[in-house]
C-alpha cells in the first residue's frame, strides 16, 4: 500500500506517538525537574478527543500509534482511549497500538491493555538494583516494575526494555540488565541522553555515547548487527551466544532523523512533526473552534509537509538544555 503521508523530504510518515498526560508518578532525573509545572487540566484534550484526533491521523495514513506520557497509565480513563482506538486494529486501518510506560502501574492493566490488542509493550527500567533504580527515579519502586513486567508477560504481551545510558550509572548496570532480558527472551534498547528541559541530572554531565557502551558489552558477548527494524528507531545487534537482540538508540552520536516516520501529540493537542523542535501545531484550537473540526485534515497534512530534515541537539550536549520542554511533555 502507498503511504498516504509524506513529508517534504520524501519520508513516509506512518507513525503517530501520542502523550495523554504530562504527569507521571516517578521523577526520573533526565525526565523531568523535581518542580514541573504541569498543564492547566482545561488544556489537557479529554479522551473523547485525544480518541477523536488519534482517529484523525489514522484516518490521514498513520499506521502504528504509541501511547505513552508523561506516565500513561496514571491518565483516568487511559483504557477508554485503548478499546476505542481498537477498533482502528479490527478495521485493518491501524497495524500496531502500543504504549511506552514506567510499570509501576502495569500489573494492573496488562490484561485489559491485551483484551484491547496492544501487543507490545516498552517498559523503561534503567536499573535492577533497588536502592539505584530509587535514586535515579527519585523513590520509585522497583518490585512494582518487575511485577508489571511479569504481568504484561502472563496476558501474552511482548515485552521490550528501555534503558537511558546515563554515564556513571548504566556501566553498573548495563550487563545485568542484559542478562535479565536474555533469561526472559525480552529485546532490551539503549537510549543515548538528550539534552531537554532543566532537569535533575544534565544531560551535559551523563551523556554517554552508545559506542562506550557498546564496548562494555562486548566484553562479555559477542554482538553482530542485524537488519531488522521493529518500526522506531533503534537500531539492532545480535547476542551470538543467546540468539537474544540489543536495540542502540543513538539520537545524539549518528543520528536517525533521514528515516525518521514519526509524529508526536501532546496531551494538549499540540502536534510536534520533530522531538528536536519547539515549533508546533495547535490541533486542540481546531478541534474546539465552533462548528466542528474544520481544517483537521489540511492542518496535519501542512505540518507534515514541513516537518523539519533533522534535529538540532548537535553531537555536543555542551550547551543544554536544547529545549525548554520536557522530555516528559511528549513521552520520548
Ligand atoms: N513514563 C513512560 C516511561 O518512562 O516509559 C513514558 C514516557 S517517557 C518520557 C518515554 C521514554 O523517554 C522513556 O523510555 C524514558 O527513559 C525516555 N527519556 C526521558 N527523558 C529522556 C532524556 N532526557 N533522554 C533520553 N531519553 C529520555
Ligand atoms: Fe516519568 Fe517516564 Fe519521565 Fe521517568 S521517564 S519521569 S517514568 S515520564
Amino acid at each position: 500500500m502507498q503511504p498516504r503521508l509524506v513529508d517534504d523530504f520524501g519520508r513516509a510518515i506512518t507513525y503517530l506517538r501520542v502523550s495523554v498526560t504530562d504527569r507521571c508518578n516517578l521523577r526520573c532525573g533526565y525526565c523531568m525537574a523535581g518542580e514541573v509545572s504541569f498543564s492547566p487540566r482545561r488544556d489537557v484534550l479529554t479522551i473523547e478527543e485525544l480518541e477523536f484526533l488519534t482517529s484523525a491521523f489514522v484516518a490521514c495514513g498513520i499506521r502504528k500509534v504509541r501511547i505513552t506520557g508523561g506516565e500513561p497509565l496514571v491518565r483516568k480513563g487511559v483504557l477508554h482511549l485503548f478499546q476505542g482506538l481498537s477498533r482502528h486494529l479490527r478495521s485493518g486501518e491501524l497495524d500496531e497500538l502500543c504504549v511506552t510506560t514506567n510499570g509501576v502501574l502495569l500489573s494492573k492493566y496488562a490484561r485489559d491493555l491485551a483484551d484491547c490488542g496492544v501487543r507490545r509493550v516498552n517498559v523503561s527500567l534503567d536499573s535492577l538494583d533497588r536502592d539505584r533504580f530509587a535514586e535515579i527515579t527519585s523513590g520509585g519502586d522497583l518490585d512494582a516494575v518487575l511485577k508489571g513486567i511479569d504481568a504484561a508477560r502472563e496476558a501474552g504481551l511482548a515485552v521490550k526494555l528501555n534503558a537511558v545510558a546515563q554515564k556513571g550509572y548504566i556501566e553498573g548496570d548495563v550487563l545485568d540488565l542484559i542478562q535479565f532480558a536474555q533469561e526472559r527472551q525480552l529485546d532490551v534498547s539503549f537510549i543515548e541522553t538528550m539534552p531537554l528541559g532543566e532537569v535533575k541530572t544534565s544531560c551535559a554531565d551523563r551523556y554517554l555515547p552508545l559506542a562506550e557502551l557498546r564496548q562494555l558489552i562486548e566484553g562479555r558477548w559477542t554482538l553482530t548487527d542485524i537488519d531488522v527494524t521493529t518500526g522506531g528507531p533503534a537500531r539492532y545487534a545480535r547476542i551470538d551466544e543467546t540468539g537474544g537482540r540489543i536495540g542502540f538508540i543513538t539520537a545524539l552520536s549518528d543520528c536517525f532523523c533521514e528515516n525518521c516516520n514519526r509524529l508526536r501529540l501532546s496531551a494538549t493537542g499540540a502536534l510536534y512533526t520533530c522531538l528536536g523542535h519547539d515549533d508546533f501545531t495547535d490541533l486542540r484550537a481546531i478541534i474546539r473552534r465552533e462548528g466542528g473540526a474544520v481544517g483537521l485534515e489540511s492542518a496535519i497534512r501542512a505540518a507534515v509537509a514541513g516537518k523539519p530534515r533533522s534535529h538540532e541537539f548537535g553531537t555536543s550536549p555542551g550547551r543544554e538544555p536544547a529545549l525548554k520542554r520536557y522530555m516528559s511533555a511528549l513521552g520520548g
